[in-house]
């Protein structure tokens, strides 16, 4: 006898035939002596509908009645399948979020869970009774108890909170696929389920375009060590299983919001090798990480920032000891570029650097996150050389000599008392590739002549935070240029497509006040990206993605990655063809395809 969440989505409770058939699941698993939450979306396509409905009515409509209207899709869906669980004699009860005691921030249209009183459902669970619960929506701490919502596809998010709240065996989140599959079955056709996949990669993949899962419920899965199934609504299959690794004990008050850090990572066995001026073309970035990956060296962070004019500029990491052969390789296939560039291409080498990163679930969607880790640097006067961002991570390199200072800074700020973590002796099992994702609704800007001094990261990042804008890929350039007399650097980065506008208008705004030069948006620009564990002790990861890329004519504009996963921005048009030839190089294709409802 168990305690058992299950979550099912808006396609599994789309027509009546499918919410019989959801309460038959919810049936048998109660018949076999369990006690069951089940968590809701509403019925098919209805959010849509109804954001389509206010946006008929105006064009910029409150959140706050947003959230009052959305809120009722979801309670549809909840008296519609307690009738059906009444009809099959099954005793149960619907519950709307306030009348859970989802307690969240009082923010529309994103809040987050703040926590969840589980009293009366335990009540109801000790009864007997099925407890039918209404996803995505909560209310507001204040004394005003506003209705709230948690973001789009924030079900999920409802689901694991409960499960985390009520202590529940596990979670199972019931969709219109099999299970977890290694990318959009939508998008590529020969995708294939996976048995099992990590919470680090999964957060990854989900922020990264896979919207199978909320990213936000991965987190709380990964804190709070629930364990996480997706399965198919239709099918007796075993889905997917994602993992997490024995949590530290956190407290439930403050759900969502508690420590979003809660580790720091240094790494002071890391080299720099950037190469300046490189062509803008298709196969560039094949062509070099080709040859080192022939040499059998493994790269740690590869940033590619915009390009100016014809040419880009291309900084990779690897362990010290590699560091001379790296840089032959690069030095070999320069003049070649050379002779294609209209500039000179040059290679550059830093052996003095080290990584330090800030670590935690908690950072997704809080663009605060990564600015406070700028300002604490910049407070300590230490300036960022290279920065690469992932959803659970923010990396910096900087001088080794600077490396104690930052983590101490560092530690103090996030309240993070336990001893950094020494990358280099972390060790992860697990295929080089699990997974990759396409992400179409970002829009990438660039911020021309940043000052090259410390702050200037913090000061950005945090105007942007705090207008709630979150920052995704983050990349600086390599090539310190004289601007009015001043060392200037460019950034480039991509934000949410509805954020772009806004972000462009503030930077723009401040330029004066931050002395930084043009900001230039491109809202037409995909995001496809690679994510495995085992890439951290594989060589040619990355070179195998560009190559795939190469074959295909298609043109890297920015390259990130962080220790588990690669992404490169490409022209939107070319996105899901990027996609399609990134999941066949890495043998992800299967012969099977999977069928998706309409
Ligand atoms: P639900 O309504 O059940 O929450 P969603 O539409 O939010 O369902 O999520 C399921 C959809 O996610 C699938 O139909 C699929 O198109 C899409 N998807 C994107 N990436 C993946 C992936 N890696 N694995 C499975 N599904 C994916
Ligand atoms: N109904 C909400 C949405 O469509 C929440 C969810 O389905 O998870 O976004
Ligand atoms: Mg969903």
């Amino acid at each position: 006898m168990a305690l058992i969440v299950q979550k099912y989505g808006g396609t599994s409770v789309g027509t009546v035939e499918r919410i019989q058939a959801v309460a038959e699941r919810v049936c048998k698993t109660a018949a076999a002596g369990n006690s069951v939450v089940v968590v809701v979306s509403a019925m098919g396509k209805t959010t849509d509908g109804l954001v389509k409905l206010a946006g008929e009515i105006s064009s910029r409509p409150s959140r706050r009645e947003m959230d009052m209207l959305l809120s009722t899709g979801e309670q549809i869906s909840i008296a519609l399948l307690s009738m059906a669980l009444h009809e099959r004699g099954q005793a149960a009860l619907s519950l709307t979020g306030a009348q859970v005691g989802i307690v969240t921030e009082a923010r529309h249209a994103h809040a987050r869970i703040l926590q969840i009183q589980p009293e009366r459902v335990q009540r109801h669970l000790a009864e007997g009774q099925v407890v039918v619960v209404a996803g995505f929506q909560g209310i507001s701490q204040t004394s005003d108890l506003e209705i709230t919502t948690l973001g789009r596809g924030g079900s999920d998010t409802s689901a694991v909170a409960l499960a985390a709240a009520l202590q529940a065996d596990f979670c199972e989140i019931y969709t219109d696929v099999p299970g977890i599959l290694t990318t959009d079955p939508r998008l590529v056709p020969e995708a294939q389920l996976m048995a099992e996949i990590t919470c680090d990669e999964m957060l990854e993949l989900a922020s990264l375009g896979a919207k199978v899962l909320h990213p936000r419920a991965v987190e709380i899965a990964r804190n709070y060590g629930i364990t996480l199934v997706v399965r198919s609504s239709w099918s007796d299959e075993p889905g997917t299983r994602v993992t997490s690794p024995v949590p530290q004990p956190r407290p439930l008050e403050g759900l969502e919001i508690a420590h979003p850090v809660d580790a720091i990572e240094f790494d002071t066995n890391q080299a720099k090798v950037a190469m300046l001026r490189v062509p803008d073309r298709p196969g560039v970035a094949a062509q070099l990480f080709g040859s080192i990956a022939q040499q059998d060296l493994n790269v740690d962070l590869v940033i590619q920032s915009i390009h100016e004019g014809n040419t880009n500029d291309i900084a990779f990491t690897v362990e010290k000891g590699l560091l001379n052969r790296a840089e032959a390789v690069a030095e070999a296939i320069s003049p070649a570029l050379r002779r294609q560039a209209a500039d000179e291409a040059e290679v550059m080498v830093d052996r003095q650097i080290a990584k330090v990163s800030i670590a935690g679930a908690g950072m997704i969607g809080r663009p605060g996150v990564a600015a406070q880790m700028f300002s604490t640097l910049a407070a300590a006067r230490v300036n960022i050389q290279m920065i690469s961002t992932s959803e659970v991570k923010v990396s910096c390199t900087v001088k080794a000599a600077e490396c104690d200072r930052a983590i101490a800074a560092l530690c103090q700020a996030f309240e993070v008392s336990s001893s950094p973590v020494r990358l280099e002796q972390s060790t992860q099992a697990g295929p080089p590739v699990r997974g990759a994702a396409l992400d179409c609704g970002q829009a990438r800007l660039a911020l021309r002549h940043v000052p090259d001094e410390p702050g200037m990261a913090a000061k950005i990042f945090q105007i942007l935070a705090d207008r709630g804008i979150s920052v995704d890929m983050i990349i600086q350039s390599q090539r310190c240029r004289l601007h009015q007399g001043h060392k200037t650097r460019d950034i480039a980065f991509t934000v949410a497509q509805a954020d772009a506008e806004v972000a462009k208008e503030v930077l723009q705004a401040l330029s004066a006040e931050l002395r930084t030069g043009e900001v230039i948006v491109d809202q037409a620009v995909a995001k496809v990206s690679v994510v495995g564990v085992g890439m951290i002790h594989q060589p040619g990861v990355a070179a195998k993605m560009f190559r795939a890329l190469a074959e295909q004519r298609i043109n890297i504009q920015m390259i990130a990655t962080s220790e588990i996963k690669v992404s490169c921005v490409v022209a939107e048009t070319e996105g899901v063809k990027a996609l399609q030839a990134v999941h066949t190089a890495f043998g992800l294709a299967g012969t099977q395809s999977v069928s998706v409802p309409a």
